[in-house]
C-alpha cells in the first residue's frame, strides 16, 4: 500500500522535534500533515508520490535561478571532489567576497556565516562592542534570525521594551530591545530622541518579507538613516531575503542608501546554508582576529557553499538586465490573482515589490504587523489547501513572501491561475 503524508511525518515525528528540522515546514498555522518532498527541478517541486507541484516559496527565497540549475549543481559536484571542509583559508572565499562588495558598495569587508541567523547575530554584536552601547532597535513583525536579542516582541504600548518572544530568552536581554511598528516615522523619531544615546543599532528589513510582504514607505528608510547617522547608531539592514532579490546586489542599491552594517543570506548560498556580515570597514575590523570582538565557525566559508553562491552571482551578472522580467511575471501574476479574487467576491490585499509578493485575506492597506494580522487566516488556510491540491505550492502561512524564480515560465503563470479558479470556485461553492 502506498504510503501516506500521515504516515511520512509520523515516522518523522518519532525522532525528529516537532517532526521538522524549522518549525513552519510542519503546516501548524494551516492545518493537516506536510507534504514531503522527493526533488525539484526549475521552477517545480515534486512530493514523494511524484505528484508535481509550481513552486513559489523556492526554499523561502533561496532559488532565484530555480531549482537544481546546471551551473550551481556543477560547481558544488567539482567542489565536493576535492574535499568537502578544511578548516583553513580557501581563495574560493575572496572571490565570494569579491563578488559580493563589488555588487554592494557599502560592504567594504565582509565575513561569511553558515546561516542568516548567525549573520544578524553577527551584526548586532558587533555594533555593540562598537558602539559601548546596549539597546537594540527593531520592528514588529521583521524577523532576522533566532538569535536571543532578536527574539522578541514589543510590549503593550509603543514605546516600550521588549519581552521575549519566546521562553528561554531571558527578560534582562529582551528589554534591551525596543521592538516599533513598522513604517511608523513619529514612533521611531520619538524613541530615537529619547534614547539616542544608549541604541547601538537599528535593524531593518528594508522590504519586510516575513510578516508577508510589506514594502517601506517612502521616506521610512531615509529618515532612519538621518537619524541614525545623527545619534552615531549602527544601521543594519538586514537583506537576508532582499540581498539579490532585486538586482544584482541590494534593496540599498535600489534607493540608494548606504547602511553600515548589512546582512546577506538565502540567494548568496544557491541552495547552500550560508550567511554572510558585511559592511564598514571600521567596524567590519574590530572583529576577531584584527579586533577583539569574538566570532567564529567551524563551518563559515565552507568551499561547497561558496562554490554554488560564485556558481549563482555568476548567473545573476549575466542576467543583470533580466531582473524586470522577473518583475513583469510577477506583476502579471499578481495582477490576474487579484482580478480572479474580485470576479469571484473575495476581499483580497495584494502587496508585491518587484519578485516578491503576498496574498492578504483582507481588504487591506497592510503597512505592518497590525494590519497585517487583520487577514482572515482561515480563509487563507483553505486556499493554501485548494491550491496544493491543484498543483501549486504556496508558503504554509499567511504572513510570509511568495517568490518567482528565472525559471517560472509564462505556462506555469498561466497554469498557477487556472489553479487559482478553480481553487476559488470550489471555496465559493463551501461558502
Ligand atoms: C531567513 C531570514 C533570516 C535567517 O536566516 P537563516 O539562514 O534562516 O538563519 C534572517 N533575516 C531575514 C530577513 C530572513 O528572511
Amino acid at each position: 500500500m502506498n504510503k501516506t503524508r500521515a504516515d511520512y511525518f509520523t515516522k518523522a515525528r518519532r525522532v525528529i522535534s516537532g517532526g521538522v528540522n524549522s518549525p513552519v515546514r510542519a503546516w501548524k498555522s494551516v492545518g493537516g500533515n506536510p507534504v514531503f518532498v522527493s526533488h525539484a527541478k526549475g521552477s517545480k517541486i515534486y512530493d514523494v508520490s511524484g505528484k508535481e507541484y509550481i513552486d513559489y516559496v523556492l526554499s523561502w527565497g533561496p532559488m532565484i535561478l530555480g531549482h537544481a540549475h546546471r551551473e550551481v549543481i556543477k560547481a558544488i559536484i567539482n567542489s565536493a571532489k576535492n574535499g568537502t571542509s578544511f578548516g583553513a583559508p580557501t581563495e574560493v572565499e575572496t572571490r565570494m567576497a569579491r563578488l559580493i562588495s563589488s555588487a554592494l558598495p557599502s560592504i567594504e569587508l565582509l565575513r561569511m556565516t553558515s546561516s542568516g541567523t548567525e549573520a544578524a547575530m553577527t551584526a548586532i554584536r558587533l555594533a555593540r562592542g562598537v558602539t559601548g552601547r546596549n539597546l537594540i532597535v527593531k520592528f514588529d513583525g521583521c524577523y532576522h534570525g533566532h538569535s536571543d536579542s532578536l527574539l522578541t516582541k514589543a510590549g503593550s504600548g509603543l514605546a516600550t521594551f521588549g519581552i521575549p518572544d519566546s521562553p528561554g530568552v531571558p527578560e534582562e536581554l529582551a528589554r534591551q530591545t525596543l521592538s516599533l511598528p513598522y513604517n511608523d516615522i513619529n514612533v521611531l523619531e520619538k524613541i530615537i530622541n529619547q534614547y539616542g544615546s544608549q541604541i547601538a543599532a537599528v535593524i531593518v528589513e528594508p522590504v519586510a518579507g516575513n510578516m508577508g510582504v510589506v514594502p517601506p514607505r517612502g521616506g521610512f528608510l531615509e529618515k532612519l538613516r538621518k537619524l541614525t547617522s545623527l545619534k552615531g547608531i549602527v544601521l543594519i539592514f538586514d537583506e537576508v531575503i532582499t540581498g539579490f532579490r532585486f538586482t544584482f546586489g541590494g534593496y540599498q542599491n535600489l534607493i540608494g542608501i548606504r547602511p553600515d552594517l548589512t546582512c546577506l543570506g538565502k540567494i548568496i548560498g544557491g541552495g547552500m546554508p550560508v550567511g554572510a556580515v558585511g559592511g564598514k570597514k571600521e567596524i567590519m575590523e574590530k572583529l576577531a582576529p584584527t579586533g577583539d570582538i569574538y566570532q567564529a565557525g567551524t563551518l563559515s566559508g565552507n568551499p561547497l557553499a561558496m562554490s554554488a553562491g560564485i556558481a549563482t552571482l555568476n548567473v545573476l551578472k549575466t542576467k543583470k538586465d533580466a531582473f524586470p522580467d522577473l518583475d513583469k511575471k510577477t506583476d502579471r501574476l499578481c495582477t490576474d490573482l487579484e482580478n480572479l479574487f474580485a470576479e469571484n467576491g473575495f476581499a483580497v490585499c495584494i502587496n508585491r515589490v518587484h519578485s516578491m509578493f503576498t496574498v492578504f485575506f483582507q481588504k487591506g492597506p497592510v503597512y505592518d504587523l497590525n494590519t497585517a494580522q487583520k487577514s482572515d487566516k482561515k480563509m487563507f488556510a483553505r486556499f493554501f489547501h485548494g491550491m496544493l491540491k491543484n498543483g501549486v505550492w504556496l508558503a504554509p502561512s499567511q504572513y510570509e513572501a511568495g517568490f518567482i524564480s528565472f525559471a517560472h515560465t509564462e505556462k506555469d503563470i498561466n497554469k498557477t491561475i487556472d489553479a487559482c479558479s478553480k481553487t476559488l470556485r470550489n471555496l465559493r461553492r463551501a461558502h
